[in-house]
């Protein structure tokens, strides 16, 4: 021993340390579940952010936003209703920064992304994520009663924020543009509050002069690919309201079109994901990659396709990859489903 402090007391301990860790996640090609394909497939891991998932970005944008208008001052309660990923965001910066973070939630959430706010130290407050926007039960309704009754408390409201898409234009959208140098011809992206999908595609099609194609992956259930509203079972993407409501921070004029995917599309690629690739990734990342994978498929040949991968499937271990609860929802997950599905077409090679 050479000093009187332990190497602990000498590492940095500094929250803006962890904070800079946010983005700059990795794209990865996929090799496998891609085979045949004449153009090429990358997921863009957003599991690798600090808190886990893509929503580390969005939060920490709308924090950022919101303590340089004075909105937030030193201190006070962060209340948020969310899905959950804003929600762990929201925790862990909370926890960096200060703030007391409560969380207002459904009750599908994952039992893991639950142990996360917890982790973090988030008020978890659980409601009937179904019920409609005029009952005291409705999540925003009580995140809003929450924050009336809280002094200085401050809502993200990250469905109308503008800087949840500002997060992806500033800098998702640039990581993908550099890591592919600039050879990126099209984006595919879920769609929950539009944040990602908005502002990533809205730079992506400045800096390539509108020629990327800007992709929406929707779940069955919701309504932005012109379906019917309905059950939706892909946690974080999707929306069942009137398009009247739709969250500001969706930016219908950037998708150029919606490809909608079964369930058992969307859950039979994130097994395939894992078994193939060695890629644990959540539901909605499924869902992209099964979209891109369509995608790709039909695109003229050597053509770059990105999807985004939200999260890690380690939030979802009792319900993606829980043969039960599969069962309970009847998901089919069969091996050979997406290729089944896929049509034939001039993309792959014979
Ligand atoms: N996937 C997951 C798991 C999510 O939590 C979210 C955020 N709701 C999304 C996808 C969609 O992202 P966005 O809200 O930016 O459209």
């Amino acid at each position: 021993m050479t000093g009187k402090h332990t190497v602990a007391e000498k590492l940095p301990n500094d929250a803006d340390a962890v904070l800079a860790q946010v983005g700059g996640t990795p794209l990865v090609r996929l090799r496998t579940i891609t085979k045949g394909l004449a153009s090429a497939v990358y997921v863009k891991l957003e599991s690798e952010n600090p808190g886990g998932s893509i929503k580390d970005r969005t939060a920490l944008s709308m924090v950022r936003a919101a303590e340089r208008s004075g909105a937030l001052q030193p201190g006070a309660t962060i209340v948020e209703s969310t899905s959950g990923n804003t929600g762990i965001g929201l925790a862990l910066i909370g926890a960096l920064t200060g703030h007391p973070v409560v969380v207002v939630t459904g009750d599908s959430i994952s039992a893991e992304k639950l142990a996360a706010l917890h982790r973090y130290g988030a008020r978890v407050v659980i409601t009937d994520w179904d019920a409609p926007s005029g009952s005291p039960e409705n999540a925003r309704a009580v995140a809003a009663r929450i924050t009336a009754e809280t002094p200085g408390a401050w809502r993200p409201l990250q469905f109308d924020n503008p800087a949840n898409p500002q997060a992806h234009y500033d800098t998702t959208a640039p990581e993908i543009w550099e890591q592919t140098g600039g050879a990126v011809t099209h984006f595919v992206a879920g769609v929950g509050t539009g944040g990602t999908i908005s502002g990533t595609g809205r730079y992506l099609k400045e800096k390539s002069a509108g020629h990327v194609e800007v992709i929406g992956a929707d779940p069955f259930g919701s309504v932005y690919s012109g379906g019917h509203a309905g059950q939706i079972l892909v946690d974080g993407v999707g929306n069942t309201w009137p398009e009247a409501d739709w969250p500001k921070a969706f930016n219908r004029s950037t998708v150029d079109r919606f490809l909608r995917i079964p369930n058992d599309e969307v859950y039979t690629t994130a097994h395939r994901l894992l078994n193939d690739e060695g890629l644990s990734l959540g539901p909605s990342s499924g869902l992209a990659v099964a979209a891109a994978l369509r995608v790709a498929l039909a695109a003229p040949h050597g053509s770059v396709v990105v999807a985004i991968a939200p999260d890690a499937g380690s939030n979802y271990l009792s319900k993606a990859f829980n043969p039960v609860w599969l069962a309970e929802n009847h998901i089919r997950v069969a091996p050979d489903v997406a290729e089944e599905l896929a049509e034939p077409s001039t993309g792959r090679r014979t």
